[in-house]
């Protein structure tokens, strides 16, 4: 079958065991059962294969690896593979990715893959007529850094357009960085990039009369953009004592809290990176590259600031829309040294790093709607807790079947605490 004849829509999926989830998963996928091992972790990344990635290598971390449901991705439904420690992460994407399933999904788009490598030079005698030189030899540079990745060149990729910066009062002297534009296709473009700085250096020297110190790519790649919208119809967020209209205004009062401070921004953006990075670590990317581009990108303006926006429609619908860099790859790194990432891309049907960039984007912004949900109505430990009392109840030694009923033990008693599970388990336990 092909990726986009699934439906993400599996009702009843959090109930099931373990195994049942797994056959779902195959059902609902063009997984094959040695991919669907790959994915779970069952196979996939061994020590020997992580011996090679790394250094000093003794073995291999483990995380949970949960699905998010129901997405739809402009017009297509995706099973979303989601790596994270944290409870009701997946949860809340899912039941997100639901609601905003009532108003068609989500619309993605990406930016062209462009990243930015810089190069600082010190000890320019003149910093404008040194960023006159480099404008007017632009062409040299950008055919000698096409010479760098002949591969990127053949795929279309390859530089774009070089960018000056003057810093002028450094306590280091004045000094110029240039910017190489780099369009590294569907690699997250950090190898690719560094290289041609490197190669770039004698050349800009010769040029400016200066002296080329750093050359690296920027993580505030911010040429390389996601944006994922929704709109949800305000009926569909009723829910036990709340109108949709109270939902809808509720989430954009907290909206407008995390735009004017800097200290609930953090927060606010937080959430949103606990969906963005959940999927960037399933897919073998780099996620403090990623973290590290949201929140530059987040301060942009010079304060820092919610990377999202939300608020409504004539209809009085509620709409979000969520903007950021999103450096990723499906080559390169460890997307294909990985199986279970490898996976992980097959999962979703990507065969684009746009379609991952899209996908995620999508996630961060549906994840951000489920703490501004829970915040501006129940709050958000209700939802928490009952997931955060397993994790209790499983580190005060809970096994099998009674991890839950300690969990619903703990969660009636409205005592959700390590000390408390450690004496029920006790009592439970007792012989006799
Ligand atoms: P890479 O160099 O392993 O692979 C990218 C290369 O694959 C391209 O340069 C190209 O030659 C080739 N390629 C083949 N098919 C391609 C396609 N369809 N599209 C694009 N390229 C294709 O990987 P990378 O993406 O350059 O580097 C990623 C790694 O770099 C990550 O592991 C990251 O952690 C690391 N890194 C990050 C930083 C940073 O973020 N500041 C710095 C250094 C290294």
């Amino acid at each position: 079958m092909p990726p986009e004849a699934f439906n993400s829509r599996i009702p009843g999926f959090y109930n099931l065991p373990l195994e049942e989830r797994r056959v779902k998963i195959l059902d609902h996928s063009q997984l094959s059962e040695s991919d669907l091992a790959d994915l779970s972790g069952q196979a996939g990344l061994n020590p020997e294969e992580a011996n090679h990635m790394i250094e000093n290598v003794v073995g291999m971390h483990k995380l949970p690896l949960g699905i998010a449901l129901n997405f739809v991705v402009n017009n297509r439904d995706v099973l979303v593979p989601m790596a994270i420690e944290e409870p009701s992460v997946v949860a809340g994407a899912s039941y997100m990715a639901k609601l905003a399933r009532a108003g068609g999904g989500f619309s993605v788009r990406t930016s062209p893959p462009e990243m930015i490598g810089q190069m600082q030079i010190l000890e320019v005698a003149d910093l404008y007529h040194a960023e006159s030189a480099l404008f007017s030899e632009k062409d040299k540079l950008l055919s000698a850094a096409a010479q760098v990745d002949p591969v990127l060149e053949k795929l279309g990729g390859g530089p774009r357009d070089i960018e000056v910066r003057q810093f002028p009062d450094s306590p280091v002297g004045p000094f110029l960085v240039l910017h190489l534009v780099y369009d590294v296709r569907d690699a997250m473009g950090a190898n690719a990039v560094n290289t041609a700085t490197e190669r770039l250096a004698p050349l800009v020297e010769s040029i400016t009369g200066g002296r080329v110190h750093l050359r690296i790519l920027s993580n505030l790649a911010d040429r390389r953009l996601a944006y994922a919208e929704c709109r949800i119809p305000s009926a569909a967020l009723a829910f036990e004592g709340y109108s949709g209209t109270e939902v809808v205004q509720g989430v954009i009062e907290a909206w407008a809290f995390a735009a004017a401070d800097p200290y609930r921004a953090a927060t606010h953006n937080k959430g949103i990176m606990n969906g963005v990075d959940a999927v960037v670590i399933a897919t073998g990317n780099d996620w403090r590259a990623v973290e590290a581009g949201a929140h530059a990108y987040a301060a942009r303006g010079g304060r820092y600031t919610s990377l999202s926006t939300w608020g409504q429609d004539a209809e009085g619908n509620l709409v979000g829309s969520l903007e950021m860099p999103m450096a990723i790859g499906i080559v390169g790194g460890a997307t294909k040294v990985h199986p279970g990432a490898r996976a992980a891309l097959k999962l979703m049907g990507i065969k684009t790093a746009a379609e991952l960039a899209e996908i995620i984007v999508a996630v961060g912004l549906a994840q951000n709607l489920a703490a501004l949900r829970a915040l501006a109505t129940e709050g958000i430990q209700r939802g928490h807790m009952s997931l955060h009392a397993r994790q209790v109840a499983i580190a005060a030694g809970a096994q099998g079947e009674q991890i839950n009923q300690l969990a619903e033990q703990l969660v009636a008693d409205k005592t959700v605490r390590i000390d408390r599970a450690v004496e029920i388990l006790e009592k439970w336990n007792q012989p006799g």
